[in-house]
């Protein structure tokens, strides 16, 4: 089967997850046919979205001006997945503690920007991510905390801090899966789990 795989490509590692979603698909005898969304109409003939990292603030503002915010609630409305990563976990968070995000309240958690950032800019650690039979390396680039899980389960933690939750067909990750060469993550928020 193939699958239409929307990248949010306002800004990050849009390219990476591509690749990833990709690789991920052929893992599960799947193809992904990518579309990178900057306007509005795309995300409406996706079966599944990526929002990669960058810079939430700048992410937040051009979803709801170009009207892809809405499109994106409706896409989860729909029982739809998708993978947020990093700031992409910001812009989907319920709070994002910051007034510069609009933030759309499609993951029960509340975040703090840059939060593992003010102790190291950017780290690396194996995590145990349910779901995944062995370590997953994860790469941290100043990186939010999530600090609060309402309704959503957790996934993976690291220092005995949530970095990997998922709400329904919703996956976010404090890190960024796409850039390592394993695309188990990919696999395991688009290809391995039933949504209801
Ligand atoms: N620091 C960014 C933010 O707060 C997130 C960093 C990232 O996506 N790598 O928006």
């Amino acid at each position: 089967m193939t699958v239409t795989a929307g990248v949010v490509a306002v800004q990050g590692d849009v390219s990476e997850h591509a690749d990833a979603i990709r690789a991920a698909a052929l893992a599960h005898d799947e193809t992904a046919e990518v579309r990178e969304i900057r306007q509005s109409g795309i995300v409406p003939d996706c079966d599944l979205l990526l929002l990669p990292g960058g810079e939430s603030t700048t992410i937040s503002r051009l979803l709801h001006r170009e009207g892809i915010a809405q499109e994106i609630e409706a896409h989860v409305d729909d029982g739809k997945p998708v993978l947020a990563t990093c700031a992409g976990l910001i812009v989907l968070s319920a709070d994002a503690n910051d007034e510069r995000v609009d933030s759309l309240g499609l993951l029960d958690v509340s975040v703090e920007r840059n939060a593992f950032g003010r102790q190291k800019d950017s780290f690396e650690a194996p995590l145990d991510v349910t779901g995944l039979d062995d370590p997953f390396h994860a790469v941290f680039i100043r990186a939010p905390l999530i600090e609060d899980v309402g309704d959503a389960e957790v996934l993976a933690e690291w220092d005995g801090r949530p970095v990997a939750v998922r709400q329904g067909p919703v996956v976010g990750t404090s890190f960024h899966p796409e850039l390592t060469t394993d695309h188990r993550l990919h696999g395991l928020a688009f290809f391995e789990t039933v949504h209801g």
